[in-house]
């Protein structure tokens, strides 16, 4: 496995980072998960321009241009011999000193790491996960704006010991109002006679480029979708609860806090989704 580090190909072993570097100190960076279909980069462009737009907003200078970092990736899977897989970006503040300045990190790190990748088994697709709600709440939009794709995912991880201590894969997490928001890496779906409701962005959520890529399958397939807010209730008497997420994909819930979703195991929309999805996944993106 090689890894790029700034703009080398290096051996895992020799791919480290300053502690100096304001990533490590402050959790000052940003950073993208993406997958590899068939050799293909699925949603570069939808990857890659989240990242930017990160880097933009918390005024962090990515040191490669789009089409360098384009090029970056390419290489990481070619030299890597990749054709399936997983590939985290992260562009962090750089090497600085213990205050927390930016301006004391001249230049941005930049990481791709290429991996193997199966988080579910195949019969968690049918079968559907179980999953809970958590006391933990999503960031609202300031500095910790969901938008921003930053590696401050304190919040998250919260969420995912919760997750481990109710034995669950995923977990739910609402905003401070109590409206459901996301998983603590997903995005998340119901469907209630025959119509697909997300969260509006708006309520905490991150902007999932699987999400984004569902809501399209929606509209081509038929499907009436609706972005609006919805409470743990409406998630209780669903036909039908999914996630989304590029690691994820579409993954059905069976069971949210106890309370049997639909037919317990994954409904008809979902596994119809999850199957277009699955035939788009190498065609859309940068071979
Ligand atoms: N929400 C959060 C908090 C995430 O970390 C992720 C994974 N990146 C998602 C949703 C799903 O987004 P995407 O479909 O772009 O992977």
């Amino acid at each position: 496995q090689v890894i790029y580090l700034n703009g080398q190909f290096v051996e895992k072993e020799q791919a480290v980072v300053s502690v100096f570097d304001h990533g490590f100190l402050y959790g000052d960076g940003i950073f993208e998960g993406i997958r590899i279909y068939g050799g293909n980069i699925f949603k570069c462009r939808e990857h890659l321009n989240r990242l930017y737009d990160s880097a933009k907003s918390i005024m962090l200078d990515i040191p490669l241009s789009y089409e360098e970092m384009e090029q970056a990736l390419v290489e990481t899977i070619r030299r890597n011999g990749m054709k399936d897989g997983y590939i985290r970006l992260v562009v962090s503040r750089g090497t600085g000193n213990l205050g927390l300045d930016p301006r004391r990190c001249p230049v941005a790190s930049v990481v791709i790491i290429v991996e193997q990748l199966a988080i579910y088994p195949e019969e968690a697709y049918v079968q559907g996960l179980k999953t809970v709600s958590v006391s933990s709440r999503r960031n609202i939009p300031d500095a910790l704006n969901p938008k921003i794709k930053s590696l401050n995912y304190l919040n998250n991880i919260l969420v995912k010991i919760q997750a481990n201590l109710a034995d669950v894969g995923e977990a739910i997490m609402l905003n401070a109002q109590g409206y459901v928001a996301e998983g603590s890496s997903d995005n998340i779906f119901i469907v209630k006679n025959g119509i697909v409701f997300t969260p509006p962005c708006y309520i905490g959520a991150l902007e999932g480029i699987t999400r984004a890529a569902i809501i399209e399958l929606c509209e081509k397939l038929g499907y009436k979708l609706k972005e609006e807010p919805f409470t743990l209730h409406d998630v209780y008497v669903a036909d039908e609860v999914f996630f989304t997420g590029t690691a994820a994909e579409v993954i059905a819930v069976r069971e949210v806090d106890g309370r049997i979703i639909g037919s317990g195991q994954a409904g008809p929309i979902t596994t119809h989704l999850l199957q277009e999805f699955r035939g788009i996944v190498t065609v859309d993106g940068v071979k």
